[in-house]
């Protein structure tokens, strides 16, 4: 789940061209100078916008766009004003309705948090496009359009999100991280965020909607998201002043009745939907309209779309790599690396409070999970699941974090 400031970071403002897309930096107020360099701009499609810092996750950092003025020549482009998107009709299309995601330099991870390599903008927008939309069609996908980025805006940027720190507004668990200034590109994606008053969000991730195929011989009490959420938690548990991660079972997710239940009311609390003003007023069809959606609707075409092409691409299990095999079988690996990413894909529903509006479904958090840096991980998460009896529910002194048993085969 992504984090969002708990006050004001300051804006970036940004010179844009449409010109290959290129953000450029134009100050960091509206009084300083700028520094846009002289060779990348064109004079005749610019304008100006301000990045204000919406949302991060750990490999991001997403700004909501909003237009602005600088009222300063551009150094190297005398005479160049800076318009608002309001003034160049085509800058404002392209920038209609979405957010900037800029890429973090990912560090070895401190603590239980997973280690990631580096994947450049240019090479997720590559996977998008010719491994996830062949597979999944284009109708679920966040909309992408990737843009040219000076290093000087990023630069920008990190000052902004180090003043943050400073201010104690950005969320504390992102302290450190920073944008990589080497990083060309950036993309502009689809803002999905709720019309206030008139919509809502929730946003979740459907993780494992089929049991892991490893553990075949095992009499299995828990699915391979619960079995690792409760792994994790026993983990926690060592560790003083840690809590235990609730969670759902991502198998009810298809399922219906009081489990279906559940699990809407746990998305509808954790996304904050039941503090709004409107909830007491339209609480009960709110929920009434996404248990429908989950049982017949396009939410549950979706996740049975997801669940299908899970089970087609990973047959047999990281396991089955081990060893001598993965020489041979890249095609295989590529096909297991597709389903690992679409296990870690994040599903937002914007939907309206008056049930005669539109529900929207969009997928997002679909980066390549790459099976050359990351199988031999894979396979240790699986050993330590199947060797430490978690899918059997046969751990042993696992109850110090343990929360309620939630899983659908627990239950069965
Ligand atoms: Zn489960």
């Amino acid at each position: 789940m992504n984090d969002n400031a708990s006050g004001s970071i300051p804006e970036v403002y940004a010179a844009f061209s449409d010109d290959g897309g290129l953000l450029a930096i134009a100050g960091t107020t509206t009084t300083s100078n700028s520094t846009t360099s002289k060779s990348t701009i064109s004079k005749s499609s610019l304008a100006c916008i301000a990045l204000e810092y919406f949302s991060e996750g750990g490999a991001n950092v997403v700004y909501s766009l909003r237009p602005a003025l600088v009222e300063k020549t551009i150094h190297g482009l005398a005479g160049a004003r800076l318009g608002t998107t309001t003034e160049s009709p085509n800058l404002a299309r392209r920038l209609q309705g979405k957010v900037l995601r800029l890429r973090k330099v990912q560090e070895p991870a401190q603590g239980d948090a997973e280690t990631t390599p580096y994947v450049p903008t240019a090479e997720v927008e590559r996977y998008l496009h010719e491994g996830i939309e062949p597979r999944l069609g284009t109708d679920y996908l966040v909309k992408h359009d990737m843009i040219k980025v000076d290093p000087k805006l990023i630069k920008a940027c990190n000052s902004a999100l180090a003043t943050g720190e400073e201010a104690k507004v950005r969320p504390k668990r992102r302290k450190g991280d920073r944008l990589n200034e080497n990083e060309p590109h950036a993309l502009l994606l689809d803002d999905m965020r709720p019309e206030p008053g008139v919509s809502f969000m929730i946003e979740f991730k459907p993780k494992w909607l089929s049991d892991s195929p490893n553990p075949q011989r095992l009499k299995r009490r828990r699915c391979r998201t619960c079995a690792l959420r409760t792994m994790r938690n026993a983990e926690k548990g060592k560790k003083a002043g840690r809590s235990p991660t609730a969670g759902f079972c991502p198998l009810a997710l298809t399922s219906s009745g009081a489990a279906l239940e559940k699990i809407i009311d746990h998305f509808l609390f954790a996304n904050g939907v039941q503090d709004h003003p409107l909830w007491k007023s339209h609480g009960d069809r709110v929920t009434e309209r996404l248990a429908q959606d989950f049982t017949s609707g396009s939410t549950v075409t979706l996740l049975s779309r997801l669940r299908e092409l899970e089970n087609d691409l990973d047959p047999h299990g990281c396991l089955s790599f081990e060893g001598h095999q993965q020489l041979q079988n890249e095609g295989a690996l590529d096909d297991l690396e597709l389903a690992m990413t679409l296990r870690d894909c994040t599903i937002f529903a914007r939907l309206t409070w008056e049930p005669s509006g539109p529900l929207e479904l969009r997928l997002a958090d679909l980066d390549r999970k790459d099976w050359r840096t990351r199988l031999e991980r894979w396979c240790a998460t699986e050993r330590a699941l199947i060797d430490g009896g978690w899918y059997e529910g046969a751990e042993k002194n696992a109850d110090i974090l343990r929360p309620r048993e939630i899983c659908q085969l627990w239950a069965s």
